[in-house]
């Protein structure tokens, strides 16, 4: 994830934050020399403390959650950063004190994060602190890029077709991809459209679906032209969520009501996939469900995503990963979760493809 561009600030405006007098003396006198040079090299106009860009590997690493009473070497490289970048705190020790949440807190609110002082994820990445993401091993024997077969598995309730393109090896391990189910949930389409152009592992039996939500996609909204929520509708696990433009998880009136889920859900008992994933936005993180843990769990590392639970502000029924691992014996159907569309950058949409194609095999 690339960091955003950095508003200009003036050092100043930081708190300065200390424990005892020497070390005030210290950050104080670091924080001047540092203002001093600014000063005298930067023109007035554009002024920032701040590089634009801490892209580059890191000298050090954090791998967990961070707050304050912390203790361990990840604080200290924490603390180095955020000296780095011009912030002020006692330290760099391996002691996360006050000084280094109200740090922490100007950082997060310098960059537009949440501003709670605890260094998760999110906060991690955007220092430039994340570990270095495996690589996913090169395919060997790979099926050259190369669509096999096009077929509308149905139609949207405006009409629209819903496309699956088959790729690799029929008869092989049958694997679906889904981009998009929620409209206003746009990014996955990418990643699936990306897979086109990429050659498939030995032996997959590739499906990708760019949407099953057309008519949503069209009219950026969540749910489909009749307002029903499509990952509530399907008729595994179902129960009735009423129409409501706050939770717009509307289930329909009765499971697998609507011709998209229809579409899917005969799909799906037509080719019988061992691997499905379904692409939402934006909770930035992977579920592990179904047989084989493995293979969300080695996903998530290839794309640096924590697993959890997809928050389910209503009631998580009638979902189109559970009809899937239920109705496919030894299926393993799961969710990635992108992060906003904002936060989700051409080098994210390549690192998930690669992700697929590694893990599909397992
Ligand atoms: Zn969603």
């Amino acid at each position: 994830m690339s960091m955003p561009a950095s508003p200009g600030r003036v050092p100043t405006a930081q708190p300065v934050v200390v424990r005892d007098t020497m070390a005030a003396m210290r950050t104080t006198g670091r924080r001047l020399l540092a203002w001093l040079l600014i000063v005298a090299t930067a023109p007035l106009t554009g002024l920032t403390a701040v590089p634009a860009s801490v892209s580059a590997a890191p000298a050090c690493s954090i791998a967990s959650t961070l707050r304050q009473g912390s203790s361990s070497a990840e604080v200290s490289c924490l603390e180095g950063r955020l000296l780095a970048l011009g912030y002020t705190l006692v330290g760099p020790d391996t002691t996360f004190g006050a000084s280094t949440t109200l740090a922490v807190k100007a950082y997060q609110h310098d960059h537009a994060l949440v501003s709670d002082g605890i260094v998760g994820p999110i906060t991690r990445a955007a220092l430039g602190l994340v570990p270095p993401l495996p690589t996913p091993p090169p395919l060997v024997g790979a099926v050259p890029a190369k669509v096999i077969e096009t077929r509308v598995i149905g139609t949207s309730v405006q009409g629209r077709d819903i496309t699956a393109y088959r790729m690799g090896t029929p008869g092989g391990r049958v694997v679906l991809i889904i981009g998009v189910i929620h409209g206003d949930e746009t990014k996955g389409g990418q990643i699936t459209k990306l897979l086109r152009t990429m050659p498939t592992p030995k032996g997959i039996d590739l499906w990708l679906i760019d949407t099953i939500n057309p008519d949503g996609m069209a009219a950026f909204q969540r749910q489909n032209a009749h307002a029903v929520d499509l990952n509530r509708n399907f008729s595994e696990g179902w129960s009735y969520i009423p129409k409501s433009t706050e939770n717009r998880q509307y289930s329909g009136e009765a499971p697998a009501d609507q011709p998209e889920t229809v579409a899917t859900e005969q799909f799906i008992r037509d080719i019988r996939p061992k691997v499905v994933i379904w692409y939402h936005q934006d909770a930035n993180t992977i579920t592990l469900n179904g047989t084989n843990k493995n293979i969300p769990k080695t996903y998530a590392g290839y794309v640096g995503l924590v697993p959890g639970n997809v928050p389910c502000s209503t009631r998580c029924t009638g979902t189109a990963s559970t009809f899937a691992n239920r109705t496919v014996s030894g299926a393993t159907s799961f969710i990635v979760e992108l992060p906003s569309s904002s936060k989700v950058t051409t080098d994210m949409i390549r690192r998930h493809a690669a992700a697929v194609l590694a893990v599909v095999t397992l």
